[in-house]
């Protein structure tokens, strides 16, 4: 059995909940005890996995200065084999930098080595939907599809300006209309974000990829 705790503050954290129960049964055999996260004793190292959902990312840096909470996800999230992923502000919450400003004031993770821009493609109302082209293919097979593309919901996403490291690997992007690309999804080692909201969807394949990231992990260190 694995344990997710997902950081419930704002944003669709129940969503994300369905469809980790729901990725997990298309797994098989996975079993899946998912938990909330509203404090600091909420943050264990009993948990494999934490998902940061989206909402707004200065009112989310907010709630875990004002809880206490900073320095402990901080940590767990650097912690020995615990995978984190983080959805559109939780994207923005994991960049070490992001457009404009280098941390200030706001709550960073400081984890993934990326340029995050908050509100790349503008304010609430020019939010969208749109398929987005997936390049990682552990993320393409799904039964009954062999798309690369991912119906995206974006909703005053963020995107990675820029990638720091030759470890962040891109999973996914997004065409412009202007024909260039934005990264929309990328890994490095045991963090994952996402500027889209897949729990808004009812394809589970990033949610089975991160339970699979989780079970890589908690295996290697023998959970
Ligand atoms: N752009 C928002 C921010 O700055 C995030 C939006 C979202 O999570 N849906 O926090």
């Amino acid at each position: 059995m694995i344990n997710i705790g997902v950081l419930e503050v704002q944003g669709a954290f129940l969503e994300h909940k369905i469809s980790l129960v729901r990725a997990a049964r298309e797994l098989n055999d996975v079993i899946v005890n998912v938990t909330e996260i509203r404090n600091p004793s909420h943050i264990t190292d009993d948990l494999h996995g934490i998902i940061i959902p989206g909402g707004e990312s200065t009112a989310i840096s907010l709630f875990l200065k004002r809880n206490e909470m900073e320095e402990p996800l901080r940590s767990w999230v650097k912690g020995n084999g615990h995978v984190t992923w983080g959805t559109c502000a939780g994207m923005i919450l994991l960049a070490k930098e992001t457009e404009h400003q280098k941390n200030g004031g706001q709550v960073s993770l400081m984890c993934m080595d990326t340029i995050v821009s908050r509100n790349y493609f503008g304010r609430q109302i020019n939010s969208f939907e749109a398929d987005l082209t997936i390049t990682d293919s552990d993320l393409i097979s799904k039964p009954g599809c062999i798309s690369d593309l991912f119906h995206g919901v974006f909703i005053r996403a963020p995107a990675i300006l820029k990638t720091t490291s030759d470890d962040v690997k891109v999973l996914a992007t997004l065409q412009r209309g202007d024909n260039s690309t934005v990264i929309v999804a990328a890994k490095q080692g045991n963090q994952l974000c996402t500027s889209f909201h897949p729990e808004l969807t009812e394809d589970t394949r990033w949610h089975r990829y991160f339970i699979q990231m989780v079970l890589k992990s908690s295996n290697s260190i023998n959970i």
